[in-house]
C-alpha cells in the first residue's frame, strides 16, 4: 500500500490499570465536574459495578440493559436523564452496557464515561445501534464516543471463559477486518497488528486462569487496539456477515464473531498478502490462517454457526441480503454463490483450509 491515505484518530482519554478502575472513575469524575452522574449498568453485574463506583455518588441507576438496544429502553433512559439534568453517564459493563448509553448520548448530548467488562470494543467507537421490532439501525456519531474509558483487568475475572474467549475472538475479527475495510490504512493496520499480538498472548493465559491478571491486560489491551483500529477502518466483509447473522436471525453477537471469523480469513488471505504477512507475524505462524486455526484450537473455540441456532435453510436467503453490503475494498471479488459457500463452510464449522480456487 502507497503512503497516500487519510487517517481520523478519535480522542478518548484512557485509564488502564488493574485494581485502579474506582480511583479512576473518580478522577474522571471531577475532570469532567460532573454533579449528577447516570450509572447505567445491567443487575447482572451488581459487583463489579459496586467497585468500580465506590468513589463517586450516582444520582440516577438505568439497568434496563439488553443486547442490541431496543428503541423502547433508550427512550425511557433519556426521558430519565433528562428529567434529572444529568450530566455525565457512566456504563459499566459490555457492549450491551455501553451500547445503552451510547443510545442516550445519542439524543442528549451527555458525555459517557465507559468502564469496559468485555473485549467487545464498543467503548473506543463511535457506532451506535438501536433496534426497533427486529430492524437494527446502526450509525456514527462522534456525539457517543466516551470521552473517557477505564479498563481494570480484576472487574473482567467474572466474565465466564467460554464468553470470554468468544469476546476475544470478537475483538481479533476487529483487527482482522480492519485489515481490508474501506478506510483501512498503515496506521490501523499496525493497531490491528499488536492488538492480535495481544489478544493472542493473554486468551490462552485465561483459558488456563480465568483470574490471570497479566491474561486479562493483555486482553483488554488487544481489545482496545482492536476497536480503535476497527472504528479508524470501518466496517468490512466480516462484520457486515455478522451484522446480517446478528440482526436477521438473533444469533448471539461474540460467538457469531468467532465461527464466521476464520472463514473470511481463508477466502480473502490469498488476495490480500500483506494483511496475511501481518496475521501471520502477529500470531507468530508461517500464514495467518495457520495461526488463527492454531489459536482456536488452543481455546477450543466452538465452531460452527449450526451450534448457534442458525438453520442451513437460511443460507440463500442471508447471502441474498449480506452481498449487497460488501464493501468494493474487499481484497477479493464476492459472488453470491462465494457467499453460500462460505456461509455452509461456516455452518458446518470444520477447519477451514486456504481458498484460492474459486
Ligand atoms: P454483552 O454486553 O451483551 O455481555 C455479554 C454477557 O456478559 C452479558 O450477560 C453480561 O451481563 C455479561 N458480562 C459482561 N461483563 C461481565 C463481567 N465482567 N463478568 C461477568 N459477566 C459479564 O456482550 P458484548 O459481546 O460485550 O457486547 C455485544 C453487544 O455490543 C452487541 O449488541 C453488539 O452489537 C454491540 N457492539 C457494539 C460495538 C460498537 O462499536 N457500537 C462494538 C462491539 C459490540
Amino acid at each position: 500500500m502507497g503512503l497516500n491515505f487519510t487517517h481520523e484518530t478519535l480522542g478518548q482519554r484512557l485509564y488502564f490499570g488493574s485494581g485502579k478502575a474506582a480511583t479512576n472513575v473518580a478522577e474522571e469524575v471531577a475532570r469532567q465536574g460532573a454533579s449528577k452522574v447516570m450509572l447505567v449498568s445491567s443487575s447482572l453485574e451488581s459487583e463489579i459495578v459496586r467497585v468500580a463506583t465506590s468513589l463517586i455518588s450516582i444520582a440516577l441507576t438505568c439497568d434496563n440493559v439488553a443486547q442490541h438496544v431496543p428503541i423502547e429502553n433508550a427512550q425511557a433512559a433519556r426521558k430519565a436523564a433528562t428529567d434529572t439534568d444529568v450530566d455525565l453517564l457512566i456504563s459499566v459493563g459490555g457492549g450491551s452496557t455501553t451500547g445503552l448509553a451510547k443510545a442516550i448520548a445519542l439524543t442528549t448530548g451527555i458525555p459517557i464515561l465507559a468502564v469496559a467488562t468485555t473485549y467487545a470494543g464498543s467503548e473506543a467507537t463511535n457506532v451506535w445501534g438501536l433496534t426497533e421490532g427486529t430492524r437494527k439501525t446502526t450509525g456514527s456519531d462522534n456525539k457517543v464516543l466516551p470521552v473517557a474509558v477505564v479498563y481494570d483487568a480484576q472487574l473482567t475475572y467474572s466474565l465466564p471463559v467460554e464468553l470470554s474467549i468468544s469476546s476475544g475472538m470478537n475483538a481479533i475479527a476487529h483487527s482482522i477486518d480492519s485489515m481490508w475495510a474501506p478506510r483501512a490504512d498503515p496506521i490501523n493496520q499496525v493497531l490491528a497488528t499488536e492488538g492480535i499480538r495481544a489478544l493472542a498472548s493473554g486468551l490462552p493465559m485465561i483459558l488456563k486462569n480465568p483470574s490471570s491478571e497479566k491474561g486479562r491486560e493483555h486482553a483488554l489491551y488487544g481489545a482496545y487496539l482492536s476497536a480503535a483500529s476497527f472504528a479508524s477502518a470501518g466496517s468490512g466483509m466480516h462484520h457486515k456477515i455478522c451484522h446480517v447473522l446478528g440482526g436477521t436471525y438473533r444469533l448471539p453477537h461474540a460467538q457469531t464473531h468467532a465461527a464466521v471469523l476464520p472463514y473470511v480469513l481463508a477466502f480473502n488471505a490469498p488476495f490480500a498478502s500483506e494483511a496475511n504477512q501481518r496475521i501471520a507475524y502477529a500470531l507468530g505462524a508461517s500464514s495467518g490462517l495457520e495461526g488463527l486455526n492454531l489459536l482456536r484450537a488452543a481455546l477450543n473455540v466452538p465452531a460452527g454457526l449450526k451450534d448457534l441456532g442458525f438453520e442451513e435453510s437460511n443460507i440463500e436467503e442471508a447471502s441474498e441480503i449480506i452481498f449487497p453490503l460488501i464493501p468494493e475494498s474487499n481484497p477479493r471479488t464476492v459472488s453470491r454463490e462465494d457467499l453460500v459457500q462460505l456461509l455452509h463452510a461456516a455452518w458446518a464449522g470444520e477447519t477451514p483450509a486456504p481458498n484460492d480456487e474459486r
